[in-house]
């Protein structure tokens, strides 16, 4: 038992996702479920989201639904089964501006927002570059950045420009620049007692099988197949965020990956949506 609970919520799925998507390379090797999921990171009175999910109704759901997404939940669903509210969240800390990550936002009114400055300038920079450059914008809605600034307005966002420790306590931003995204973010939580380190990868890494290749006895980094930065920098940060948790594979938490639900303790939910719990803090309470 520690000082932070951390859960990762699914909220959506794509059961056709190609999987030459999710690993480099693997062309002519069909689809795969992938889960979408926001994660819940609970400390003290901080309530931490890591990435926001999309809304169905706007330009993000026509994404999700040109690439399979379905099943998608509202946040009030999703958060419910952890008795939280969407208007309780604190912290939005977001790995990367893709739709799926950012496009929920609008459902989190109270939250202070935190994206790597160089990300939301890359995107700002590929909007500017115009419709022949439109494949960098692949898994981009531009009214997201939109609403990023609106949150400035309103004094709720800020630029972190590469590493944060302690954003909330335990609670560590570490770049992963031109990788998956220009300014990706990894987050890796510090919770006291036994639970020790785990990293949130964001989409640095999408899946075991981009820290192991197919074969796990004998590991190989195959890195994600969608990125605007470069495969080496993929590689890299997965070296990277091992290195930080012992090399032990099982810390690093990717969101999108179907096997967390046999990691670690799970259920589905009422909507069949898988819930994992990675750790419950002291005092707290199990959601499984
Ligand atoms: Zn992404």
């Amino acid at each position: 038992m520690g000082t932070h609970s951390i859960w990762v919520l699914e909220y959506s799925r794509s059961p056709v996702h190609p999987v030459s998507g999710v690993c480099y390379g693997a062309h002519n090797q069909g689809t795969m479920n992938l889960p979408f999921a926001y994660i819940l990171i609970k400390t003290g009175d901080a309530v931490v989201l890591v990435d926001a999910g999309h809304d169905a109704a706007d330009f993000g759901g026509q994404i999700a639904n040109s690439i399979g997404v379905t099943g998608w939940t509202p946040p009030e669903i999703v958060l419910g089964e952890c008795g939280i509210r969407p208007q309780d969240v604190t912290h939005v800390i977001l790995t990367h501006a893709h739709f799926d990550h950012i496009g929920g936002l609008k459902f989190l009114p109270n939250a202070k927002i935190f994206i790597q400055k160089k990300e939301l300038e890359s995107w700002m920079w590929i909007l500017a570059k115009g419709r022949r450059f439109r494949s960098l914008q692949a898994g981009l809605n531009p009214a997201d950045i939109l609403y990023l600034t609106q949150a400035n307005i309103e004094g709720r966002l800020e630029l972190v420009e590469g590493e944060r420790e302690n954003l909330v306590p335990g609670v560590h931003v570490y770049p992963a620049f031109d990788t998956h995204t220009a300014g990706s973010q990894y987050v890796v939580v510090e919770t006291g007692g036994g639970d020790g380190k785990f990293i949130l990868s964001g989409d640095v890494i999408y899946t075991y099988s981009n820290l192991t290749g197919e074969d796990a006895t004998d590991p190989c980094f195959v890195p994600p197949g969608l990125a605007n930065g470069s495969q080496t920098r993929l590689i890299e940060s997965a070296e990277e965020m091992l290195k930080i948790v012992g090399m032990n594979e099982r810390r690093i938490v990717p969101m999108h990956e179907e096997q967390l639900s046999k990691i670690y303790p799970s259920r589905l939910t009422a909507r069949q949506l898988m819930l994992v719990e990675i750790c419950v803090a002291d005092g707290d309470v199990s959601r499984v």
